[in-house]
């Protein structure tokens, strides 16, 4: 059986005060459903799955997954520590953040095709890290080399920054359905240029049309 074509969607974990953990599929889903982990549920339901024969009913149980579950097993420390968080940097999540623009020529690529550019070079002492790097395409990289945006008179779209916890998941997400969609909305600020990009175009791809 093939899980994603059967199971194209992820369940959003949250924590009981809703805040939005991670990604889990229906199997660690309906783990959670089957021991007890499941505090309440929100938004539509997206899988109904068969369990076992009841030994005393003589009934088959039936787990239905939900699209958003709360689970307990979050500390307060855990949600201190939240606010500090920074995203592993890698360019799946780079491109993403950057909507597939080249930040120099403003054209929508391929991640095949784009290339990390560190903003201020390596070799002049910038950092890999979110705030110093940008999803640029081969050309404009290669055009930019080793130098500035300014030694190279080449201005930068827009000014790169960590996305925030709940911009991460919204980010690692794929085909979210509207109700996982609205609920992430709420804990990301209306000024985040994610939320800017996406507004800016008609239909987000990353929201599912099912
Ligand atoms: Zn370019």
């Amino acid at each position: 059986m093939n899980n994603l074509i059967n199971f194209p969607h992820r369940t959003l974990r949250i924590d009981t005060t809703g805040l939005p953990l991670e990604w889990i599929d229906f199997k660690e889903a309906a783990k959670l459903y089957s021991v007890g982990d499941v505090v309440y549920t929100l938004g539509d339901n997206l899988y109904s799955i068969r369990g076992g024969i009841n030994a005393k009913s003589g009934l088959r149980s039936q787990i239905n997954i939900n699209s958003i579950v709360a689970t307990r097993g979050r500390s307060k420390h855990f949600q201190q520590k939240l606010s500090d968080f920074t995203p592993p940097l890698n360019n799946q999540t780079l491109f993403k953040r950057d909507d597939h623009l080249c930040l120099y020529c403003g054209s929508q690529y391929s991640k095949r095709e784009l290339t990390r550019d560190h903003v201020t070079p390596i070799s002049r002492g910038g950092q890999d890290m979110w705030q110093n790097v940008v999803s640029a395409c081969k050309r404009c990289n290669n055009i930019k080399g080793g130098k500035t945006p300014e030694e190279a008179s080449m201005a930068l779209l827009a000014i790169p920054f960590a996305p925030s916890y709940a911009e991460y998941i919204l980010l690692q997400g794929r085909n979210i359905l509207a109700d996982q969609m609205s609920f992430l909305l709420s804990h990301i600020p209306k000024s985040s240029p994610i939320i800017e990009r996406m507004h800016s175009k008609e239909a987000s791809p990353l929201i599912s049309k099912n």
